[in-house]
């Protein structure tokens, strides 16, 4: 069988047993699911063994991989150009999601009638300011940023260290050589480690699924409809629609290339932790040349939120229902700005979004406590708009290569078609090369 259809029936069977759990525990026959064996003595920590497999490859995979990719690029104009399209693109599809959740919202109008007492206050967290995000991007120690996980400060490095390579000649080519032959060993190793995937997947999915409290869905119902749905139209219309018109590609074939990534963001909630499997796709599957799969991977997986922006914009409009304050049509702009430079600061773990929306709200003068009344539910939308934000690195990806004359479109035609993980040293070998 072929390994996505594996990762896919993992996801399934996990869906399924946590519910089959959750239902179990509803009925009275076990006593609390967060309590129960195979929740917390084998899902829990086979889930938590497969995130740790994926966080430990990530900061691998960009050090070798981005470095090789900038070294190749060197300090040409190429770089730049790149540079900014990716970053264009990411800000701008970040816009269209906030755009099309306030449609959204403003149809089904997710606060209408809905009680804001009985639910816990939230207690504002501190998000940072736009100034400590930019300073915050040059690292002072990059073993430091390695170790704490400062994806944006890494990029920085790995790019000066990459550009830096070839101005020095044999010396430059020699340490590249070494960095290319690491880089290969990496991929290797990720693709060890998206072969546990469907036993990770599975254990993720049945603990949360045993863990949902199913009726705080029944309070806030229409809100989830909403994100959901706003979800679903930019994945379905926005990214595609992009890729037809910029690239011409088959749309259809994204969208199947992209499923294991999609599965181990649905699972993770993590954007971070996942970006080795988009990594592996965007090279493997849709034929994304290293160069620029190593600087669009990570730096999507960091700022590019497409996901959280349009939670953040049904939420807005969610608890301003609730609140019964009639927003402006300058209110809308705001939330448009200010959801997408809140998801650029928004952390790649799971629930971060909820933290910088605070400051989307306290833009509109709207209490920041009111985010108490969507928490309940935040897990399940957390995994959804994670698979869009993923999805977005992935297409903006593939059309920035598309447009540079960086992409295999035999590898992205036919990756669905073969064993898409099997490392071929010829291959990886030619990528990164200048
Ligand atoms: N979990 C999301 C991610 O990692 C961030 C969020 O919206 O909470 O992409």
């Amino acid at each position: 069988m072929k390994l996505t259809t594996r990762i896919f029936i993992g996801m399934i069977a996990g869906m399924v047993v946590g519910v089959a759990i959750n239902a179990a525990v509803s009925a009275g026959w076990i006593e609390s699911a967060g309590e129960f064996w195979l929740v917390d003595g084998v899902f829990d920590p086979a889930g938590t063994i497969f995130i740790a497999c994926l966080k430990m490859a990530v900061i691998p995979v960009v050090f070798f991989s981005l470095t090789c990719g900038a070294a190749a690029m060197g300090a040409s104009a190429r770089m730049g150009k790149l540079a900014g399209g990716t970053l264009g693109l990411y800000l701008i599809t970040t816009a269209i999601a906030v755009a099309i959740a306030l449609l959204v919202a403003n149809i089904i109008n997710p606060g209408l009638g809905v009680d804001r007492s009985g639910f816990e206050a939230w207690e504002t967290k501190n998000a940072p300011s736009l100034k400590e995000v930019i300073v915050g991007m040059f690292p002072t120690n990059p073993v430091q940023a390695m170790a704490d996980g400062k994806m944006l400060q890494v990029i920085v490095f790995c790019i000066l260290l990459g550009v830096a390579m070839p101005m020095v000649g044999a010396t430059g080519e020699r340490v590249l050589q070494v960095f290319q032959d690491i880089n290969e060993v990496v991929l290797k190793m990720i693709t060890i480690i998206i072969h546990l995937a469907p036993y990770g997947v599975f254990a993720l999915l049945a603990k949360q699924f045993s863990l949902f409290g199913w009726s705080e869905f029944v309070k806030v119902g229409l809100y989830v409809v909403a994100v959901s749905l706003a979800l679903v139209l930019h994945f379905c219309i926005a990214y595609p629609g992009l890729l037809k018109v910029f690239t011409g590609l088959n749309v259809l074939t994204f969208i199947k290339n992209v499923r294991p990534a999609m599965i181990t963001a649905f699972s993770t909630s993590s954007s971070a932790a996942t970006m080795p499997v988009t990594m592996s796709v965007v090279k493997r599957r849709l034929g994304v040349d290293n160069r620029v799969a190593s600087f669009t991977i990570p730096l999507g997986a960091t700022i590019n939120m497409d996901g959280t922006a349009i939670m953040q914009g049904v939420a807005t409009v969610f608890i301003a229902q609730v609140y019964g304050v009639e927003l402006s049509f300058a209110a809308y702009l705001t939330v448009i700005i200010t959801a997408t430079l809140a998801s650029v600061g928004t952390a790649a773990v799971p629930s971060a979004g909820l933290i910088m929306l605070a400051i989307v709200l306290q833009q509109l003068e709207l209490p920041a406590e009111a985010i108490g009344m969507i928490l309940g539910v935040d897990r399940l939308l957390d995994m959804m708009r994670t698979c869009v934000n993923i999805g977005g690195d992935c297409a903006v990806s593939t059309i920035v290569a598309k447009r540079n004359g960086m992409l295999d479109e035999g590898v992205y035609n036919e990756a669905p078609d073969r064993d898409e993980y099997r490392v071929r040293s010829s291959e990886t070998s030619q990528q990164g090369k200048p």
